[in-house]
């Protein structure tokens, strides 16, 4: 995700996206500012990550029908260890540079065994179930979409808004379902106001959420992407 950066006197947290105003946010050492609610709420100790990601799991089964039986392993590891894993292995940088590094809060990842997600401690609570959600959504569709299918159908072009718009569609319905109205408007307010009209997972997002529009009751919840394969109906409108 690329996003503008035109306001650059104004301090937005670096989890949440929230305006802050001088002497109204703290920097930790690594050159991110945090706002006071979201160092409210972080998540820090091993035992807090396991106990969030083992809800955020059965949550997401309950939410979108689904069952992911993988292993997965939780590895804590330091926001510019994540930055550096990202650049190296999907070549592009979200360094924690004081600029918005809610990317560098975690990123999944196959290992030697099991699938891993890499997660860096003291992020505020709903940054983190929303990491975890965009893990379990790729490696959901990892073990249940035919890669090559999912290439031929939508084109090497349209595959990072295929697989990046269907994790920011499912974090923003999990948020909406988890009485988290606020985050899911910030999140989406962060997808569309933020990003550069053709950015890829602004795009793969518009059309998910066209094409299996937001419930905010389970009760009315209608199909969801996990429920078919492949996801996106031909032709798309915003692809
Ligand atoms: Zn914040």
């Amino acid at each position: 995700m690329r996003y503008r950066k035109e306001k650059q006197n104004i301090h937005y947290c670096d989890y949440c996206l929230v305006e802050m105003r001088q002497g109204k946010f703290e920097t930790l050492t690594d050159g991110r500012e945090r706002c006071r609610n979201c160092a409210q709420t972080d998540i820090n100790t091993e035992e807090q990550i396991l106990e969030l990601f083992e809800e955020t799991l059965q949550n997401m089964e309950k939410i979108f029908n689904i069952h992911i039986d993988e292993e997965v392993k939780i590895s804590i590891i330091d926001a510019n260890t994540i930055a550096q894993k990202l650049k190296d292995d999907h070549e592009f940088v979200c360094a924690p540079t004081g600029d918005f590094g809610q990317g560098t809060v975690s990123i999944v990842d196959y290992d030697v065994e099991c699938y891993v997600i890499y997660v860096d401690q003291g992020a505020p609570k709903n940054v983190m179930i929303s990491c975890f959600i965009a893990g379990l959504t790729f490696i959901w569709q990892d073990k249940k979409w035919n890669g090559d299918d999912i290439l031929s159908r939508y084109g090497e072009l349209n595959l990072g808004a295929i697989y990046e718009g269907m994790s920011i569609w499912a974090e923003i319905q999990y948020m909406l379902l988890t009485n988290d109205k606020e985050y899911a408007k910030r999140l989406e307010w962060f997808v569309l106001d933020f990003t550069e009209n053709d950015d890829i997972c602004r795009l793969g997002y518009l059309e998910y959420k066209r094409q299996f529009p937001l419930s905010e009751s389970i009760d009315t919840m209608q199909k969801t992407p996990f429920q078919k394969i492949p996801p996106l109906e031909l032709p798309m409108e915003n692809l």
